[in-house]
This record gives structure tokens, sequence and C-alpha cells, in this order.
């Protein structure tokens, strides 16, 4: 028996349609005291009506919705409410529906209920939040595909194929180790090793999946005065950053967050790695030390109109040592600079100032990074939890694969496979532990 949960759906703020949620087995009869029009009999019907409070005044008026079990989002009845999105309109319709006997959901628990009552695997749930949380195109059409099943799909091709040879080991139980064939083990472990590439590759695309779902952090570092923050408002397409010839004004490190292509960057202008001269500008440093080291991509800015300095070259070192880009800045102005010293490096030039080439440094951003053409089927993996659950899919799989190629008990080797099979099951939720579960909806927010 599931006590009855009633949200607010959508955002707290002033809009034209504000939504609230209902589900449980109680949501019909809790409605009926807070909605005037009978919905037992009209699943999935648009009803109008008037929604009442505990003592019959009028509240608003508006359209529910019954979702009749299982066929709804959490499997259970449910209904939805569209009221008018005032703030003040949903916290009392709210109120008369706790008044009405329904208690105020926990985050994520609509979502927790879909999967407790298989609604959707725990990679779907995940890929709710995702999809919420997206902020780009690119990024929403993966987290899509996963909530459609993509992924699950995957990881259950990968599961299958290590059923189906643990199967075939169990045909072999019965008979002593000596008389499995050593060609009959070398088969079954280069099948082995074959589905250890293939989790390998698929838990690989975390690389790229983890800059799509949260950002690709980018941080433009150079000396003062090359044209840092005029190269990030270039970028943003607005003056953020203070733009003046006095060096180290950019005291902090300054954080914009734009969508280019297609993809979320978190532009970081840093107040330059030179030494301190006085102590607000030393923290500065400090942090832009830090934001280029956690950069995923550095942009070295250089002023193509002056000579490269020591400072200028400690840029270029740091930018050799990362997935980087040399912008040579100040080409409307006579270059001077010495771009043998580029050579092997991604570089362009450009001028800030006159927004000259800044179109195809936004291009070559992407292009760098790499996430533009990522085919954004679902099969990217966008959640470290996922990653490491396939990582040791896949070291169990070669660790099988060397048992059956170095002649180890066979079963020892089986049953290595079927933890791989369990780890594997822990991404769809099938054999994940409750805490895990937990953790997960918490990070929902309420009404989801
Ligand atoms: P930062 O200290 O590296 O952030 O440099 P700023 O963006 O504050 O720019 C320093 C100075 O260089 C300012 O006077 C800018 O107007 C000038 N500047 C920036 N980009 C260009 C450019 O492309 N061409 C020219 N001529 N001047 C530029």
């Amino acid at each position: 028996m599931a006590d009855t949960i009633a949200a607010i759906a959508t955002a707290p703020a002033r809009a034209a349609i504000g939504v609230i949620r209902i589900s449980g087995d109680d949501s019909l009869k809790i409605c009926s005291r807070v909605f005037s029009s009978p919905l037992e009999s009209r699943p999935r019907e648009m009803v109008t009506g008037r929604f009442l409070s505990e003592s019959g005044d009028i509240l608003d008026y508006g359209m529910a919705c019954f979702f009749k079990g299982p066929k709804s989002f959490t499997g259970e009845d449910s209904v939805e409410f569209f009221c008018h999105g005032s703030l003040a309109v949903l916290a009392s319709v709210l109120k008369a529906l706790f008044s009405a006997g329904a208690r105020p959901a926990e985050a994520g628990e609509f979502t927790r209920r879909a999967f407790l009552n298989d609604k959707m695997d725990l990679i779907e749930a995940e890929a709710v939040i995702d999809l919420i949380d997206s902020e780009t195109e690119l990024s929403a059409r993966n987290a899509a595909e996963q909530m459609g099943g993509a992924l699950g799909r995957e990881i259950g091709r990968i599961s299958s194929e290590l059923t189906a040879i643990a199967a075939e080991f169990y045909a072999f139980v019965d008979y002593p180790d000596d008389e499995i064939e050593q060609t009959e083990r070398n088969d079954i472990a280069s099948s082995l090793y074959k589905i250890a590439d293939d989790a390998k590759s698929l838990s690989g695309t975390f690389v790229k999946g983890k800059l799509l779902r949260s950002g690709v952090r980018v941080a433009l570092v150079g000396k003062p005065n090359v044209g840092k923050s005029s190269v990030l408002n270039a970028l943003l397409g607005c003056e953020r950053s203070i733009v003046t010839d006095i060096e180290g004004t950019t005291r902090d490190t300054v954080e914009e967050s734009v969508s280019i292509n297609s993809v979320a960057l978190h532009l970081i202008d840093t107040a330059g790695l030179r030494d301190a001269k006085d102590e607000p500008e030393r923290l500065g440093i400090e942090r832009s030390r830090k934001a280029a080291e956690n950069a995923d991509l550095l942009i070295a800015v250089f002023d193509g109109s002056e000579a490269m300095s020591d400072y200028d070259m400690e840029v270029l070192e740091l930018a050799k040592k990362k997935t980087s880009i040399c912008v040579i800045n100040k080409r409307d102005l006579e270059s001077v600079i010495d771009k043998a010293l580029f050579d092997g490096l991604t570089t362009i030039e450009i001028s800030a100032k006159e927004r000259l080439g800044t179109d195809k440094l936004s291009d070559l951003i992407t292009e760098t990074i790499g996430i533009a053409e990522l085919p954004c089927d679902g099969k990217i993996i966008t959640n470290p939890r996922h990653a490491s659950a396939i990582d040791r899919a896949e070291s169990l799989i070669r660790k099988a694969a060397d048992g059956f190629a170095g002649g180890i008990f066979a079963d020892l080797a089986v049953s290595d496979i079927e933890a791989a099979i369990n780890t594997l099951a822990e991404i769809t939720g099938n054999f994940a532990q409750d805490s895990v579960i937990s953790e997960i909806f918490s990070r929902f927010c309420v009404g989801k």
C-alpha cells in the first residue's frame, strides 16, 4: 500500500501554469476533496474544474488529469493538477491536498516510485535528472536517449554475452578441468577479451561524456595585457570582464558560462601567472594556477605585436602540457612575435578588439574538445557511477579471460564472469544496494 504524496512539479516562480503532482493509492479519493469534477471515469483526459480549500472556498479554476496505475509515470494511481502559476495559489492547493490526506513528497520520490514499480531502470531514472539539468541541446539529446533505454540496452547486450559464455561453461562443469581442451579454453578467452574491449570502449566515452554533462572548463591564461579579458568578452559576445590597459586589473578569476556550438563552456579568465606584487594579486594568481591546472582546455593568449618574453615562454610551456589552443592576439597590429615557436601547437591569430577570427576561435574550441561531433545516441557514458562500474566489470572480464587462457580452474574463472554480470547489474539497479539507490534519488528535486 503506497501512501499518497503530493508536490509542486513546476519551478518555484510566477508563471502561466503551475503543475501539482499527486501519486499513491488514495490519489482519487484525496483529489475528489480538492477538485470539483469527478476524474475516475475519465483517465488520461483533461478535465476542467474548480480547486477548493478544505472549507470549500474556490482557490483556482483549472484542469486535472488522472492516470490509472500502472499506466502512469510512477506506476501508481496518479493525478496532475494544472493550476494558474501563482505561488500563492499552488501553495494553497497543496495545503488543501495535505488536509485531505496526502503527505509532502520527498526529493525524487515520484521517480523513486517509478523505479521501484519497474517503470524504469536506474539508468533511465538518472537520465531524468540529467535531462532536467541539461544546459545544452547535445547533453539533453544524450540524456533523452538514455531515458529511452539506449544505454541500458548496451549494458544488457554485454551482460547477455557474458551470460551465454557462463552457460557454455556450465556444460563443462561436470567434467574434470583437464578434460576441457586448451583450444576450447582459448576460444572462450578470446570471446571474453572481445567483450572486455567493448566494455572498455564504452567506459572510454566517459572522458567526453563528463564534459558533455558538466560542461568544459576553459581557462584563459597569459601575461597581463595580452588581451585575455578581451578574448573572453569576444567569446561571450558581451562586455563581462573589465578591459583596461593597466596591468593586473583582472585581480580575481572571472567565470562565465556560454554555449558554443551546443557545447557548454565555463570560461575562466585568470589574473595572470606572473610574480605577485601585492597580496590581493597574489591570491588571484594562486587561483589562476588552480584554474589552469583544473581546466579541461587551456587558451593561452599572446600579444602578436610584441616579442615573446620569458613570461610568455612559461605560458607556452604550460600550453604544451595540456589540451590547449594558442591564441596570438592583436592581429590588427603589426606582427612581431616569432611564430616558429608555436610549431606543432594548435594556434590561431585573431584580433579580439576588432572581433577578427573570433568566430573561427569558437569553432576551433569545440573542434579541439571533440564533443560537437559525438553521436549523442545515449551510449555516451556521462555518469561517474556508470563509468566506474563498467571499469570494474572490464577488469573482472579480463581476469576471467586470463584465467581461461592460463589454465586455472575453470570454475574460478567463471566466478569472475558472474561477478562482472552483477557489477553491470548495479548500473541498471537490478543488483544495487539500497544506500546507492537512496543516494541517487536524494539528488532529485521535490516534485520529480
Ligand atoms: P588582459 O590583461 O590580458 O585581460 O588584457 P585586456 O583584455 O584587458 O586588454 C589589454 C589591452 O589590450 C586593452 O587596452 C585592450 O583594448 C587591448 N587589446 C585587447 N585585444 C586587442 C586586439 O586584438 N588588438 C588591439 N590593438 N588591442 C587589443
